[in-house]
């Protein structure tokens, strides 16, 4: 058999690769409308601080519960969301609910930060700075207690823009988080004039660094580093207790991670807060 064209028959061997792209495709209309069909939801993992021993904030992480397919995490998703340019509907989103849930701990005595994951393309989203400002207007927060976090390759993929995004944000009072640190190939001259306050160590550096050594060191080194450019530094991925006695010991200001606390939904979180909660300082 000839076909017409040699790119045709080509197509032709690759079924799977074809398929896996309709599939993807149709997961990506489907995004859009998930967030109208309340498929999406904000789980919320605790974030204490390691000095005072307190629980001070929350991270929003999405979750997608799909009728069909079933959880889908946001791994796969978001990165076809960056692909089509509907994370910035996804992103807008995440915060507006986060804050909905954020009025209700407040209300109930809890005044905690809630920190939400933006992309690259969010920072390039001119609307971003005013639809927040927007949103934190007509209620008693201010984006002051609002955190954004970005990754690491994400702001050292164009620093000079992302520079001037993030300068705009923090004009605003947003705290800006650097996610993944560590990870990502940062130029230390570019990450000097970040407007970030805060650094968060990839759990690839903490899952192990109780019983691997360079791990540690890493860990240590991110710490100063952090310390000697004037930012809070966040310990992700705390499996276990040893770990978190290090990094107190290490001087870092503050752990996430499924030994503290795991992504919970709002009700479970406010099962986890209620009395007699390890990390809960009465205010
Ligand atoms: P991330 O922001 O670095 O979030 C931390 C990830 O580590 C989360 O995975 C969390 O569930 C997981 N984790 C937390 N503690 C531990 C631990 O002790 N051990 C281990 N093994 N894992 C732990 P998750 O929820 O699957 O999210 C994955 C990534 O997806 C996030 O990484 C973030 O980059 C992205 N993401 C999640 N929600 C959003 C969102 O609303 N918007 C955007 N743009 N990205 C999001
Ligand atoms: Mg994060
Ligand atoms: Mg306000
Ligand atoms: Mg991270």
């Amino acid at each position: 058999y000839q076909s017409k064209s040699g790119h045709q028959a080509y197509a032709l061997y690759q079924p799977e690769l074809n398929q896996f792209s309709v599939e993807r495709l149709s997961l990506m209309t489907e995004l859009r409308s998930a967030i109208e069909n309340q498929q999406l939801q904000l789980y919320f993992q605790p974030k204490v601080d390691l000095q005072q021993q307190s629980v001070i904030g929350v991270e929003a992480l999405i979750r997608w519960f799909h009728p069909e397919l079933g959880f889908i995490p946001p791994d796969e998703f978001i990165p076809l969301a960056e692909q089509t340019g509907a994370v910035r509907d996804l992103t807008h989103y995440a915060i507006a609910e986060a804050l909905k849930y954020q009025q209700q701990w407040w209300d109930q005595g809890h005044k905690l930060n809630v920190a939400v994951n933006i992309s690259a393309l969010d920072l390039v989203d001119m609307h971003l700075p005013e639809y927040v400002s927007e949103l934190y207007k007509n209620n008693a927060l201010s984006p002051e207690q609002l955190t954004l976090e970005v990754t690491e390759s994400s702001v050292m993929n164009d620093p000079d823009t992302a520079i001037v995004a993030l300068q705009r944000l923090r004009d605003m009072g947003i705290t800006l988080s650097i996610d993944d640190f560590g990870t990502g190939y940062s130029s230390m001259a570019q990450l000097k004039k970040m407007p970030v306050q805060e650094l968060k160590i990839d759990r690839t550096f903490v899952m192990d660094m109780v019983t691997n050594d360079e791990d540690q060191v890493m860990v240590k080194t991110l710490i100063s580093l952090a310390q000697n450019l004037g930012m809070s530094t966040v310990a992700e991925g705390i499996e276990e207790e040893q770990a978190l006695t290090l990094l107190t010991n290490y001087g870092c200001n503050k752990a996430q991670g499924y030994f503290i606390g795991k992504p919970m939904s709002a009700d479970d979180l406010a099962e986890w807060l209620a009395p007699p909660c390890d990390w809960l300082k009465t205010p």
